[in-house]
């Protein structure tokens, strides 16, 4: 099975979608986190790629969906991928339909997590992440144990450069303009499942098992 999260920023898709490869064994591809490695790498791409990611636009489509490619080639999808953040524009959705085709493989289901325009700032501005392994904290809702310390490495908790007020609210405007286009694409095809984003983890969690048909006895 392969699906796709679509959601504003946000929107817990990097959570759901992580949580959900865990418990079905799938792969988990975040294009924003393969994106912030090579920022942190100081790679070409990452150098290139920093240069939208701190105004929240997006990286140009034939960079992400090169990325995407290499990652299919090397890491085969024979277990099923979660993909997160990806496609983001109608020209990566169709370059993913071709990609999948060529693995004789193909999108089973698209989940939209739904969620208001106020909840995402609210969750936004609080959101902190793991310098070293990429947990996510909430100021608030999902405080860590110690404060500014991952509970889980150690590593120092920082305020992603884009999830500062300004850059939210482009991503917002991004999101609106050149992603939301993508739901009517998929609801063509027929495969779209909306869910409501706002709720407690497990709860959402288990919406999405739900819709998607699968049944599991740790949920
Ligand atoms: P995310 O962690 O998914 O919110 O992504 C963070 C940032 O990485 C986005 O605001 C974009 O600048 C960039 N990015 C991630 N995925 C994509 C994509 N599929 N297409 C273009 N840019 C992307």
């Amino acid at each position: 099975m392969n699906l796709i999260f679509l959601g504003p920023p946000g929107s817990g898709k990097g959570t759901q979608a992580k949580l959900l490869s865990e418990r079905l064994g799938m792969l988990h591809l975040s294009t924003g986190d393969i994106l912030r490695e090579a920022v942190r790498e100081g790679t070409p791409l990452g150098r290139e790629a920093k240069r939208y990611m701190d105004e929240g636009k997006l990286v140009p489509d034939e960079v992400v969906i090169g990325i995407v490619k290499e990652w299919l080639l090397s890491k085969g999808v024979e277990r099923g991928v979660i993909f997160d953040g990806f496609p983001r524009t109608v020209a990566q959705a169709e370059a993913l339909d071709r990609m999948m085709k060529e693995l004789g493989q193909k999108i089973d289901w698209v989940i939209d997590i739904d969620v208001s325009e106020a909840e995402v700032l609210k969750r936004l501005s609080g959101r902190r992440t793991c310098k070293n392994c990429g947990a996510m904290y909430h100021l608030v809702f999902n405080p860590p144990r110690v404060e500014g310390i991952c509970d889980k490495c150690g590593g120092e908790l920082y305020q992603r450069d884009d999830d500062k007020e300004e850059t939210i609210k482009s991503r917002l405007k991004v999101y609106k303009e050149q992603t939301e286009p993508l739901k009517d694409y998929y609801k063509k095809l027929g495969i779209m499942k909306s869910i409501v984003g706002e709720g407690g983890i497990e709860e959402i969690q288990k919406e999405i098992l739900k819709v998607i048909g699968v049944k599991v006895t740790n949920a």
